[in-house]
Order: structure tokens, then C-alpha cells, then sequence
């Protein structure tokens, strides 16, 4: 660990003991907890723990190492406060499931705020709130309830994501229609849409021309996140700086390429309310990295981007 300068969760297990820590910066989150038959449980998410029947300990601290063995639970701290806490803001926005509580703070409840908040900073007079599932569902709970404008389901994903059929001429084509818009609820109505970040627009686009098909009025595009602006290099799929949009766009060209009426970010500068606390990671939004980053930043490209996910 005094080796290593980045994001990391390590888990190591021998038949004797079971070993976890999590880097200096807390960048990923990391916690742990018990089965009722005495059994120790290591995670990224506090979900993880409620899925097998466990109960939330507590998170590990950045730099932090916990021994698992048959004497008990040891905690090794001597790494801890070496390096500022950075936990990755986004692990709120998108990366986490809404029922984990991170760093003491739930997912769900951080997706809410981003919702009022971005209501409170891009109000707009609308019929209909909707979220693009999954992460973009509380974040729109949120804005709804913020501005009384009513909330509803207008889009479902399709359950048969990423499935990949043979065409007769034996090409391989990738089924990339991942949402439906439900007509009955979109027809007419001036649309507050919610999702959780724009990367390359592409995918930002074809969700508005869907709703727009299935007849709504008006979309005004809002973003629980603000925009991205420079790559991740603490193991997110973030891309290079000549695939994000907003780099070389502004919010109003955006909506106008994507079609949609309107558009507003989430503000970089009230971060600090989805965390609960005002340390951590933001540099894909800001650029201030908190460690040294590569001098060639271009991300590789064999990766699978945040952006072609998302499309999928
Ligand atoms: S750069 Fe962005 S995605 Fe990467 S760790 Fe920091 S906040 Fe998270």
C-alpha cells in the first residue's frame, strides 16, 4: 500500500484468514459485515451484505486494513490519513445501487438531493417528470417532488439487453434498443427527463427521438451529474477528452444536437450535498486529479467505454 498510488479494494483470503483494504484515498467504497451464523462478509456494497442475509458492520477506512481469522477482526490503520479521503463522487451519481449506504451516506437518498437540487437550478414548467432507468429513477423521485410536477414511468427497459442474433447473411448485429417509451404516459406531454450523465450524446439523442416518436411535446433533458470534462483514471470507464461532449459543446448546443427543448447539468459546486461531505473525488468533472496521471491521457482503447455501455 505505501507502493501503490491509486484506487484499489484488495481482498485476500488464505484457508486461516481473510484480509481487506481499501487504498488511502477511499476512492471505491468498501465495508464489511456478519451472517447470523458468524460468517465475515467483504464488499463494495452494503447491498451485497443484505443479499446473503448479513448485517452492515461497518465501512473500512481509507488506508485501512482489516484480519479476518478465528481470534476475532484486527484493524491495521497505519496507512490511514496518508493520503486525503477521495471517495469517488460518482459512486453516488451512477456506480452504486440506490439501497447501499456508503461512507454513511445512502445512495438513495444523495440521488434524491440531486434531483431537488437540479430542479431548484433548472426549473422548467413541464406535465411529467421521467427517469431514464435505472440510475436516473431516484434522481427523478427527487425533482418531482421538488417541484410538485408529477412523476411517472415513461420508459422500460427492454429485458433483452446486449443480445447479440445472427442475421441470415451471418452478420452478427448487436440489439441495441435498450428502453421502450410507454405511449400512454409520454403522448402530449411536456417531458422533464432525468438520466445520469452525457457522455458522447449519442445515447442522450435516441432516448429523446424514442419519447419524441411515441409523442411527447416537449423534453427538457436534465443531468444528475454535471458535465464530464476530463478522463477517469481510477478504474471507471470516463473517456478521453475527444469523446466527451461538453468539452467542445455548451449545454445549449448539446440539447439542440441530442433534439431535445432544454438542457441543464447538475452544478459542479453543490457536489459536496450528494457526499455529505466535502471530501472527495470530482476530477472528472473539474480536472483537478488528486494523484499524478499519465502524460499520454488518452484512454486505451480496447476498454469498453462508459459511453458504448450505456448504448448497449
Ligand atoms: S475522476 Fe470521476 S469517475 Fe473517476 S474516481 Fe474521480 S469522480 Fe470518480
Amino acid at each position: 500500500m505505501g507502493t501503490l498510488d491509486g484506487a484499489y479494494s484488495l481482498v485476500l483470503m488464505s484457508t486461516a484468514k481473510l484480509i481487506c483494504a481499501r487504498d488511502p484515498y477511499g476512492f471505491r467504497p468498501l465495508c464489511y459485515g456478519k451472517t447470523p451464523d458468524g460468517a465475515y462478509i467483504v464488499a463494495s456494497e452494503s447491498c451485497a451484505l443484505a443479499a446473503v442475509g448479513a448485517c452492515f458492520i461497518r465501512d473500512v477506512m481509507p488506508g485501512e486494513v482489516l484480519i479476518f481469522s478465528r481470534d476475532g477482526v484486527v484493524s491495521r490503520r497505519e496507512r490511514c490519513g496518508t493520503r486525503p479521503k477521495k471517495l469517488c463522487v460518482f459512486e453516488y451519481i451512477y456506480f452504486a445501487r440506490p439501497d447501499s449506504v456508503i461512507d454513511g451516506r445512502s445512495v438513495h437518498a444523495a440521488r434524491i438531493d440531486a434531483g431537488r437540487i437540479l430542479s431548484e437550478t433548472h426549473p422548467v414548467t413541464a406535465d411529467l417528470v421521467i427517469g431514464v432507468p435505472d440510475s436516473g429513477l431516484d434522481a427523478a423521485l427527487g425533482y418531482s417532488r421538488a417541484s410538485g410536477i408529477p412523476y411517472d414511468i415513461g420508459l422500460i427497459k427492454n429485458k433483452y439487453i446486449g443480445r447479440t442474433f445472427i442475421s441470415p447473411d451471418g452478420r452478427a448485429d448487436q440489439v441495441n434498443i435498450k428502453l421502450s417509451a410507454v405511449e400512454e404516459v409520454v403522448r402530449g406531454k411536456r417531458i422533464v427527463l432525468i438520466d445520469d450523465s452525457i457522455v458522447r450524446g449519442t445515447t442522450s439523442g435516441r432516448i429523446v427521438s424514442l419519447l419524441k416518436r411515441a409523442g411527447a411535446r416537449e423534453i427538457h433533458f436534465r443531468v444528475s451529474a454535471p458535465p464530464f470534462l476530463y478522463p477517469c483514471f481510477y478504474g471507471t470507464d470516463v473517456d478521453s477528452r475527444e469523446n466527451l461532449i461538453a468539452v467542445r459543446h455548451t449545454p445549449a448546443e448539446i440539447a439542440r444536437m441530442i433534439g431535445a427543448d432544454s438542457l441543464g447539468f447538475f452544478p459542479t459546486e453543490r457536489l459536496n450535498e450528494l457526499t455529505g461531505d466535502r471530501r472527495f473525488c470530482r476530477a472528472c468533472f473539474d480536472g483537478r486529479y488528486p494523484t499524478k496521471t499519465p502524460e499520454d491521457t488518452r484512454k486505451n482503447r480496447f476498454e469498453t467505454k462508459l459511453s458504448e455501455r450505456k448504448e448497449e
